[in-house]
């Protein structure tokens, strides 16, 4: 009996180590040994995932659903982040609290929309600034992938190699995506090719598949959808005779309902942008949520003409 309780502490002690080792490291305790990358939010990780492939454990600190632009980081997110070895942030003013969260950590970052060329907002308290939902061009996200490809690699210099060949495969599809989205569109009747929606996050999106952009609201922020923002969308709609409008999976679709109701378009359904759906979900991965978007606006616009 004594000698079988010394074995087990034995055993214990053993692990122990292993455990406290691996810390040092700076892997996470319940680590499998690969490198943590973090980033901000669920769209970036699955791009992340896409380049990392199995060398790199990949996580977001926002869930799926959750409200981005605002998000106040818990404990948990800061002891979380102490102990990655990369963090990736979207940038261009999307994370305004990232600043702060990152400012006492001693833990290296990458700014992802790094090398894109920004649009501006156009309109609001935001007008002049960047609009920061670069990753919703698919052509953009070529750039995130290959910014991505260089974090890694400095990163984790032995997989450099297997870090460019995924980011090259993933291009591939990126860009394949990109040209049926625009395939897509390009089937409408020119007059009917406006996309109206919640948060003015399309931007890039439109322009990309040449789409006139209207939108509530330029970002979501405390205060959106004030009766001039409603009354502005509802003007548009109605001059351009814009069959559906759309709303996002991240806000209410409340100030678009009553769009809906003011003008008789139809609600063309749901969008997403600043997250991916859960894996049983519409818009498991970036790919999916392009194309979901992209046959969701082309239906409806389309369907409502008949
Ligand atoms: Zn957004």
């Amino acid at each position: 009996m004594k000698v079988g309780f010394r074995g087990a502490a034995a055993a214990m002690l053993s692990v122990l180590a292993i455990t406290l080792s691996a810390c040092g490291g700076g892997v996470t305790a319940e680590g499998d040994g690969r490198k943590v990358v973090l980033t901000t939010f669920t769209v970036l990780a699955d791009m992340a995932r896409n380049v990392a492939g199995d060398h790199l454990r990949v996580e977001s600190i926002t869930k799926v659903g959750a409200e981005i632009h605002g998000y106040e980081p818990t404990p948990g997110d800061i002891k979380k982040a102490a102990k990655a070895d990369l963090i990736l942030d979207n940038g261009l003013n999307l994370e305004a609290w990232f600043a702060q969260f990152v400012a006492d950590l001693d833990v290296p970052h990458a700014v992802v929309s790094e090398g894109v060329a920004p649009m501006d907002i156009a309109e609001d308290a935001y007008q002049g600034k960047p609009n920061p939902h670069a990753w919703m061009s698919p052509v953009n996200a070529q750039i995130y992938v290959d910014n991505m490809v260089r974090a890694f690699s400095e990163l984790d210099p032995d997989h450099a190699e297997d870090y460019r060949a995924n980011g090259a495969a993933y291009k591939t599809q990126l860009g394949a995506v990109g040209d049926d989205l625009v395939a897509a569109v390009s089937t409408l009747p020119a007059d009917q090719r406006a996309l109206v929606t919640c948060e003015g996050a399309f931007s890039y999106l439109a322009r990309d598949a040449g789409l006139t952009e209207k939108y509530i609201w330029p970002v979501n922020a405390e205060q959106q959808a004030t009766p001039q923002q409603i009354g502005s969308a509802i003007d548009f709609v109605r001059q351009r005779g814009v069959p559906a409008v759309f709303c996002e999976s991240t806000v209410s679709d409340a100030p678009m309902q009553r769009v809906v109701e003011a003008t008789g378009a139809r609600f063309g359904g749901v969008l997403y942008v600043d997250s991916l759906s859960e894996a049983d979900g519409p818009v498991p991965t970036y790919l999916e949520l392009i194309r979901h978007d992209a046959t969701t606006i082309a239906t409806a616009l389309a369907g409502a003409s008949q």
